[in-house]
Order: structure tokens, then C-alpha cells, then sequence
């Protein structure tokens, strides 16, 4: 029988004769094999890597190649999301190759057939949230205190975990028991975000009980070199200061770029719109037909409908037809836009993590994209200590580069810092765009 070295040693060799049966197209990059090695070696990883970079296959493979390799008993991943809607999209995917995957949710929400494969150990990979798997009575002997998953869970994953830091005491608190799962489970944890500060990464170790040295660490600087930045200190209205974008949207319809547009409030969004509507005309909508359907600008906020907010985002998605989304942070987090070319923040994010998190929403496709900043004096008072601080550096000109800025705050203890400096000596950042 294989033993854990044999596997550690060859799995990239399974990978590739499993490849095609798992329609995995790709090559894995450096990164993503040093997550793979250090949870197939049974240790914990915290993996901080770019937006788009391809985080996912990283908890994916390991429960497959083990299965592939050491067949006495099965072996499974738990992902821990923070959304359904990421959650749903990754089941889909994972079934899409042949990984066997589910979400679980309230069993009111699920099929009998899922619960009662969920029982009998038949999905590779059970995604869920922290409230499902701890909070639902009737899911905890099955996954926290049954055989199956107690012998054979070889990886819990907590994907997206800057929300730990970020929710955590209001909105999530079931994220601050996460830490409750060590005492059930003796497998890898792997712990992932695009964005993380020292501060961060801290005191998602300490929620989790894990003590710095307990975690490997594999990161890369969170670059996103095709998104250019802009910044302004303007005084003039939105609907001046993105005229350039609303030309676009009246002359080119259908085929404008894709925008997203950030405003503080709920209010903010009606107002915006309203003002861009009334530009627009006819132009709003794609044939001249004025109907909701045909619309090439939208707003998205927590206060608007579920199955309208689930409209909206299918429709940018999909319909071809709309163009520009103006809304508030609710928008955003597990929403997969690859050809989103531009994303304006009027006014400040609430932190330089979030501004990251949310500029990298653009370009996922590798397009050329635009991110541009209008750091509003009154939205400067509400937000974070950073973000204050890199708008007030900004005002005074006091940052050589936005870009840099920006990646040295996001820089952990550990991580090889050389792309800032290869950016630090391109010189080509005049500050308006870096
Ligand atoms: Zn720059």
C-alpha cells in the first residue's frame, strides 16, 4: 500500500495520469503545488494568494489524490464559505469535473437524495456555511460525531477568511466558534484569502487556536497588474466626474465596457442612478424598448428584493445587455464577473483590505481594467484607520505610488516581497494611474 511519503512524493505525478478524467486542463502553478504538498503532509497552510489566482483547486485536489491513491477508506474536504451563492457556484464546478460535491444548507432546503448521501459518505467535497455546520442540531452527529467524516476528513478549508476578521463580532459570529472544529477533526486545516494584513492573520490564528508556527505559510504579493489605479480629489458631481463613462454608456450601449459603480448608502444608489438615468435617456435601455429587461444600467443594495438582487446579477452575468451596476458593498463577495473592466469607489472603502477585495473583482479575465478612487472628505470619516490614513497621505501627495501603497500594507510577515520592488523601480507611476 501507498504510504503518505509515496503519495507526497509522486501526487503530482496521480495528478497528471487523473487529469483527464477529472477534466482538469491545467498546469498548477508553484503556489498551488506547495498548498497541495503541505496538506497531503498532514499540515496546516495559510494561503494567502491573488484574487483569480486559482485558489479553489488547492482544497479540491487533495481529497480526490488521496482517494486515488489510498482506497481502504474514503476521504473528504470541508469547505467553510460565506456565501451560498460561492458555494453553489464551486458544487458546480466540482460536479462539472466528476468531484463528487454537495452544499449543505437547512435540510428543508435540500433533497432527500443529497441528505441521504450526505449520511452514507458518498460526496467527496461538502461545502457549507459556519452557521450550517454549527448551528443546525441535526447536522452535527453526522458530520461532527460520525465514523465517516470523523476517520475520513482529511481537510477543512475556510475559504474567504478575511470575513473572520471582518464580520466576525456583529454579522458572523459563528465564525469566531470556528475554532470549535479542531476538537473534532485532527486533519489539515487550510485557510485562504486574497488579502490579509499582519494584524489579520494574527487574529484569525488566535480564533483558531493555532499558534503561528502550527501554520505553513504560502502567499504572493496580491498584484493585479492589469487593473490600472486612478484616484481624484474631485469637487465636481458624479455625473461630471464620470462623464467620460456615461459618453460611453449613451454612444456605445450593449458593447460600453462593463462598470461597477460604488456608493456609501442605499440613498446614495437611488440618487445616482436616478441622475444617470435621466443622462442616459433612451440611450438606458439596449433596443430603445423601455422595458426592466432591457435596462443597461442597474442598482444593487442589501435593502432591495432577494429574487431583484438574484436578477441583477444574472443578468450582468449573462444577459449581455446590462452594462453598469450602481451599488453599495453588498455587492460583490461570490459574484464571478470575468469581463468586468472597471470598478469606481465614490467615496471611500471601509478598509484598505476591502478597497483590495473589491478593485479585485475587476479584470478577472486578465483584460485591461480601470479601478478609480474618489476619496470623498465625508466618507473619509467613517472608515477604517488605513484607509483614513492612505486618503489623507493622498490629499497631501505624501505616496509616491497608490499601487505600492497599497501592496506593502498587505504584505504578512513571510511573504517575498520582490514584486514591489520590480513596480518601485519601474518608475512609470505618474499617480493619476499607477
Ligand atoms: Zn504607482
Amino acid at each position: 500500500m501507498a504510504t503518505l511519503n509515496d503519495i507526497v512524493c509522486s501526487w503530482e505525478n496521480t495528478f497528471n495520469r487523473i487529469k483527464r478524467s477529472y477534466n482538469l486542463h491545467y498546469h498548477l502553478k508553484p503556489e498551488q503545488i506547495d498548498v497541495i504538498t503541505h496538506i497531503l503532509r498532514n499540515e496546516n497552510c495559510f494561503a494567502v494568494l491573488p484574487t483569480g489566482f486559482g485558489k479553489s483547486i488547492c482544497y479540491m485536489l487533495p481529497p480526490v489524490l488521496l482517494n486515488e491513491t489510498i482506497s481502504d477508506k474514503r476521504h473528504y474536504g470541508l469547505i467553510i464559505s460565506p456565501l451560498r451563492s460561492l458555494m453553489y457556484d464551486q458544487v458546480r464546478s466540482c460536479n462539472a469535473m466528476g468531484i463528487k460535491s454537495c452544499c449543505i444548507t437547512r435540510k428543508k432546503d435540500m433533497d432527500t437524495e443529497t441528505i441521504e448521501g450526505i449520511k452514507k459518505g458518498l460526496f467527496t467535497l461538502l461545502f457549507m456555511s459556519p452557521e450550517a455546520l454549527l448551528f443546525i442540531d441535526s447536522w452535527r452527529p453526522i458530520l461532527l460525531q460520525s465514523k465517516i467524516y470523523g476517520d475520513g476528513v482529511c481537510l477543512i478549508a475556510i475559504d474567504e477568511c478575511h470575513v473572520l476578521e471582518l464580520w466576525g463580532d456583529d454579522f458572523r459570529p459563528t465564525y469566531r466558534m470556528l475554532g470549535e472544529l479542531r476538537s473534532h477533526f485532527s486533519c489539515s486545516f487550510l485557510i485562504l484569502t486574497a488579502t490579509c494584513t499582519n494584524v489579520m492573520k494574527r487574529n484569525i490564528l488566535k480564533q483558531l487556536y493555532f499558534g503561528e508556527n502550527e501554520m505553513q505559510l504560502v502567499s504572493k504579493v496580491p498584484d493585479r497588474p492589469n487593473i490600472s489605479l486612478y484616484y481624484k480629489f474631485g469637487s465636481l458631481s458624479i455625473t461630471e466626474e464620470m462623464a467620460w463613462y456615461l459618453r460611453e454608456l449613451k454612444s456605445d450601449g450593449i458593447t460600453a465596457r462593463k462598470a461597477i459603480i460604488y456608493v456609501r448608502t442605499i440613498t446614495q444608489c437611488g440618487k445616482v442612478f436616478a441622475n444617470f438615468m435621466a443622462y442616459l435617456g433612451n440611450a438606458a435601455y439596449g433596443d430603445g424598448s423601455k422595458v426592466i429587461q432591457n435596462r443597461i444600467l442597474e442598482v444593487y443594495h442589501g435593502a432591495l428584493a432577494s429574487t431583484d438582487q438574484e436578477r441583477v446579477v444574472s443578468r450582468f452575468s449573462q444577459d449581455n445587455v446590462l452594462r453598469c451596476i450602481i451599488c453599495t458593498v453588498a455587492f460583490g463577495m461570490g459574484v464571478n464577473i470575468p469581463d468586468l473592466n472597471i470598478v469606481v469607489h465614490w467615496g471611500c472603502s471601509n478598509s484598505i483590505v476591502e478597497y483590495w477585495q473589491e478593485v479585485g473583482r475587476a479584470g478577472r479575465n486578465g483584460d485591461p481594467a480601470e479601478a478609480h478612487l474618489f476619496p470623498l472628505p465625508r466618507t473619509v470619516l467613517h472608515v477604517e484607520d488605513d484607509m483614513k490614513s492612505l486618503c489623507e497621505q493622498l490629499k497631501h501627495s505624501n505616496i509616491p505610488c497608490l499601487r505600492v501603497h497599497i501592496l506593502e500594507h498587505l504584505t504578512i510577515k513571510g511573504m517575498n516581497p520582490h514584486i514591489i520592488d520590480e513596480i518601485k523601480h519601474r518608475k512609470s507611476c505618474d499617480m493619476k494611474s499607477c
